[in-house]
C-alpha cells in the first residue's frame, strides 16, 4: 500500500493521536477554564478529538510569554543567518511530516488528501525555505545626508503578532502570516479557524524541535469571539494579521481602534472576475482553467467565481467548462483520485446551498445545484454552475464561498471591465485573449491585486498576494510581506 491508496490513510488515520491542546510558552497546555469543545471530520461527521477551548485568560498567557520572549532577544536579537538556520530545520521538518500533515488538512476541513499531499504541502516546505533563506539578503538604507551627518534607516520587528487565519486552507494560511513574521524576529500567537486547529497544533510541535525559542511561536485555540477579538482588543498585541471574511476583517479595524491602534493587516473575501474574450486561442484549456473555480470545493477567496464570456463564444465555451466541471465530482477526500472533497462543516454547507437555493431563482441553473450524501455524511455539494447571471443577482455580488460558478457575457471590452470592476472586492482577475495589447489594457484597467493572463488564481511565494477594495490591505508573500511585520527606524549620528 501507498499513498495512491485508499486504505493506506486510512489505516493511517487510524493509528493517529490527536493533539487537541494549546501551545503556550513552550508547552501543550489545556485551557485555563479547562473547557474542550469537539473537533469532527467533515467528511465522515465522526469526532477527531477534543480541542481546547481557549479565552481571554489563555490568551493574556500567550501574549505575555510572547512579549517577554521578544524582549528577551532569544530570537528577536540573534543574527539573521541564525534564525535562517533554524527556519530551514523546520522547513525539513515539515517535509519528514508531509503524510500526517497532508491527512490532519484532509479530515479536519474536508479537502481531498492526494491534493494536500501531492501539491499544498510540498510548496508550503519550499515557502518555509524561501523565507528562510530571504533573510539573511536584506539589506537596510543609509539616506543620502550631507557630510557629518549620517542616517541610517532600518527595519526592526514590530514585536508581538498575532495571526486570526479561516479554515479554508489552515497550514497555508498559518504559514503565510506566521513565516516572514517569525523570520524577522516578531513573536507570534497564532489562533487557527475553530473548524480546523489540527494542523496549526502540529506546526506548534514542529517549531520546538527546529530550536524555536519557548514563548516565541504561540498556538490559542478556540472561538472567534473568545480568542480572536481579545487578541484584537489586547493593548500588548502590535500587529494582527487576518485572512478571512470580510465582514470580520471590518470588526478587526474595530478593535485595533477602540485599543493600542495596532497595525491590522487584512486578507479578506473576494468575487474575482474571469474575462474570456473570443480571441482566446485555446478555449479548451481556457475552459479547464475556468473550472478551476471548483478547486478546494470552492472555498477560495481569489477563485474565479464571475466568468464573464463573449456574447460570439459563449455557448460553446459553456459547453466546455461544464465538460471540465465533471472532474470535480464530490468524492470520499481520502481517495487519492478524488479532486473534490466535503464542505468545511454543515453550517457552511447550509449557507452554500441558500445560495443556490437564491441562484435558482434569479438565474439559470446549467449544471449542479444538489447537496449529495457520500458515506455517513451529507455535507458534499455537486460543482454547480448558473448562466444569465445580471450585475444585480445576489449569485453574481455576493461571496459564495462554495462551488459555484455564476456565468455573464458581454459584448465589448469596455462592459467587460465595467462589469469585472463592479464589485466591493479586488482580490484576483483573469483575462482570456490571444491580444497582447489588450491584455495590458486589461491589467491596467482592472482594480485587483493580482491580474493573470491566460490561466487562473497563480499564487507564488515570489509575489505579492492581496487585494484593493474591500478584498484588504498589506500583501502576503514576496519579499513585501516583511513590510507587515516590520517598522521603519531612522537613526541619526551627527559627526
Ligand atoms: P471568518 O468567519 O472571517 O473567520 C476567520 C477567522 O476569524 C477565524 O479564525 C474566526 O474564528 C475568526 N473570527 C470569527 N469571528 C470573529 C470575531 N467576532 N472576532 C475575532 N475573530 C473572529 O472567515 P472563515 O469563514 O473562516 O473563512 C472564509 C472567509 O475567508 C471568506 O470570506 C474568504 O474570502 C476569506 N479568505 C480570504 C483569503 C485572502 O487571502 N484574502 C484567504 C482565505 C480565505 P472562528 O473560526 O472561531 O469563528
Ligand atoms: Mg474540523
Amino acid at each position: 500500500m501507498n499513498t495512491r491508496n485508499r486504505q493506506y490513510w486510512e489505516s493511517k488515520l487510524s493509528g493517529l493521536t490527536i493533539e487537541g491542546r494549546a501551545y503556550i510558552d513552550g508547552s501543550f497546555v489545556p485551557a485555563t477554564s479547562g473547557k474542550t469543545y469537539q473537533c469532527t471530520n467533515p467528511a465522515t461527521g465522526r469526532v477527531l478529538g477534543s480541542i481546547a477551548e481557549c479565552d481571554v485568560s489563555d490568551v493574556n498567557l500567550a501574549v505575555i510569554a510572547a512579549r517577554r520572549a521578544f524582549n528577551s532577544g532569544s530570537w528577536s536579537r540573534i543574527s539573521p543567518t541564525a534564525r535562517k538556520k533554524v527556519l530551514l530545520k523546520l522547513a525539513d521538518l515539515l517535509e519528514a511530516n508531509l503524510e500526517e500533515l497532508a491527512l490532519l488538512e484532509s479530515v479536519d476541513m474536508g479537502k481531498p488528501v492526494a491534493v494536500a499531499f501531492e501539491y499544498e504541502m510540498p510548496d508550503l516546505v519550499e515557502y518555509v525555505r524561501w523565507f528562510a533563506e530571504a533573510i539573511d539578503k536584506l539589506y537596510d538604507e543609509v539616506a543620502p545626508t550631507e557630510a557629518g551627518n549620517l542616517a541610517l534607516i532600518r527595519r526592526e520587528a514590530v514585536g508581538v503578532v498575532a495571526a486570526v487565519v479561516p479554515w479554508n486552507f489552515p497550514l497555508d494560511m498559518a504559514i503565510w502570516k506566521c513565516i516572514p513574521a517569525l523570520a524577522a524576529g516578531n513573536s507570534i500567537v497564532l489562533k487557527p479557524a475553530e473548524q480546523s486547529p489540527l494542523t496549526a497544533i502540529k506546526l506548534a510541535e514542529l517549531t520546538a524541535q527546529a530550536g524555536i525559542p519557548s514563548g516565541v511561536f504561540n498556538v490559542v485555540t478556540g472561538f472567534g469571539e473568545s480568542v480572536g477579538q481579545p487578541l484584537g482588543l489586547h493593548m500588548d498585541v502590535d500587529c494582527l494579521a487576518f485572512t478571512g471574511s470580510t465582514e470580520v476583517g471590518k470588526l478587526f479595524l474595530g478593535y485595533a481602534a477602540q485599543s493600542n491602534m495596532k497595525l491590522v493587516w487584512l486578507e479578506c473575501g473576494g468575487k474575482s472576475p474571469n474575462i474570456v474574450f473570443a480571441d482566446t486561442e485555446d478555449l479548451d484549456a481556457a475552459a479547464e482553467q475556468a473550472a478551476r473555480v471548483f478547486y478546494n470545493q470552492g472555498q477560495i477567496c481569489s477563485s474565479p467565481t464571475r466568468l464573464l464570456v463573449e456574447a460570439s463564444i459563449k455557448d460553446d465555451f459553456l459547453k466546455r467548462v461544464v465538460e471540465h466541471s465533471k472532474a470535480y465530482a464530490p468524492g470520499n477526500p481520502l481517495d487519492p483520485d478524488v479532486r473534490m472533497g466535503s464542505m468545511a462543516d454543515a453550517r457552511h454547507t447550509e449557507n452554500v446551498m441558500r445560495f443556490i437555493e437564491t441562484g435558482m431563482k434569479e438565474a439559470r441553473l446549467v449544471t449542479g445545484g444538489r447537496r449529495t450524501t457520500i458515506g455517513d455524511s451529507n455535507n458534499f455539494i455537486e460543482p454547480t454552475i448558473f448562466d444569465n447571471v445580471e450585475q444585480g443577482h445576489v449569485v453574481g455580488r455576493e461571496e459564495i464561498f462554495g462551488p459555484v460558478l455564476s456565468v455573464f457575457t458581454f459584448e465589448t471590452e469596455e462592459e467587460a471591465i465595467a462589469m469585472a470592476n463592479d464589485s466591493i472586492y479586488g482580490l484576483m482577475a483573469s483575462v482570456f485573449t490571444s491580444n497582447l495589447g489588450r491584455a495590458h489594457r486589461m491589467s491596467d484597467a482592472l482594480r485587483a491585486g493580482t491580474v493573470v493572463v491566460n490561466a487562473v488564481d497563480l499564487i507564488s511565494p515570489l509575489v505579492p498576494f492581496g487585494g484593493f477594495k474591500q478584498s484588504g490591505n498589506g500583501r502576503d508573500n514576496s519579499l513585501h510581506a516583511f513590510e507587515k511585520y516590520t517598522a521603519l527606524k531612522t537613526t541619526w549620528i551627527k559627526y
